[in-house]
């Protein structure tokens, strides 16, 4: 399981989440079977969802994520619950660009530059909140504290990080999430920048057995951080049987019979995980009944 804690510094200025989203990662790319700069896309995506939920109040609240941009994946969208379950997908799961480095992505290129990162959270109120940002360079992490800067006013520090192996399953994967609430001083921050210096790449850092822990004693070393909670985390989709079937009525009566008379068997996929709902001919039949009865 994915591990998420969260902790607050001593005189209460500095919030730090981090997470190991190893397993998350892990779990997308065995559904969605994405090549190596998708899985480190949509693996920062579902890794930064995580991050922005855990500054959700309550369990039921929401947060979707969505990037459209002129890159070669297409839309990606992700969504994450306050309890801890994400899930996410992109229009084009296999796409390939030329390395940025030796062994360096180029998460940027395959996102593309040009676009705009949505962020619609949904606590409980009438109309969710949506807040709109031009992308900054597509890498995601600078997008998602570009995002907090200039929509939130929250002063972020955002990391993610995917390692993916030459066979293309994961490695590694994780991020944190840095923010000074009003109170921070002018030294704390000096001496946050000095304390990120030592974690320059999340990933790597795992790599050397640390945990989540590890990267809390770091980035909040000399602020006495206290936990605020830490909890498992996982790629999970909440779809079922009769939300699919709602939303296959959804096309109309006409569509529905077109579809009766044509096929055997209709296939639903859920966009999200690797689950298929299948539906007779009856099945057909009874959903037509039940519109024109309406
Ligand atoms: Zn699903």
């Amino acid at each position: 399981m994915a591990k998420l804690v969260r902790a607050i510094s001593d005189m209460g200025g500095v919030v730090l989440s981090v997470i190991d989203s190893t397993d998350i990662v892990k779990r997308m790319e065995e559904i969605h079977q994405t090549s190596a700069v998708v899985s480190a896309a949509l693996g920062r995506m579902l890794t930064a969802s995580q991050l922005m939920a855990s500054t959700l109040k309550h369990v039921d609240d929401s947060i979707t994520l969505r990037i459209k941009a002129d890159g070669p994946i297409g839309l990606i969208t992700v969504g994450c619950d306050g309890r801890g379950n994400c899930k996410g997908f992109v229009e084009n799961n296999i796409v390939e660009v030329p390395l940025k480095a030796p062994g360096k992505l180029d998460v940027g290129a395959a996102v593309g530059k040009n676009g705009y990162l949505y962020v619609v959270k949904d606590i409980g109120l009438k109309e969710p909140y949506i807040g709109s940002i031009p992308l900054e360079s597509g890498e995601i992490a600078e997008d998602i504290t570009a995002y907090y800067a200039y929509s939130e006013q929250i002063p972020t520090v955002c990391a993610l990080g995917v390692l993916v192996n030459p066979d293309l399953s994961i490695k590694r994967a994780g991020g944190y999430l840095l923010q000074l609430l009003p109170g921070a001083t002018e030294e704390e921050i000096t001496m946050l920048e000095n304390n990120i210096q030592n974690v320059p790449s999340i990933t790597a850092f795992f790599e050397q057995d640390k945990t989540v822990y590890d990267v809390i004693e770091t980035v909040l070393d000399g602020f006495n951080p206290n936990m605020l909670d830490e909890g498992e985390v996982s790629y999970h989709c909440d779809c079922n049987r009769d939300r699919v079937e709602k939303a296959l009525i959804s096309i109309g009566i006409k569509d529905l019979e077109m579809l009766r008379d044509e096929e055997e068997q209709i296939e639903m996929g859920c966009q999200y995980c690797d689950a298929k709902y299948y539906f007779s001919k009856e099945d057909l039949d009874k959903m037509i009944k039940s519109l024109k009865k309406a």
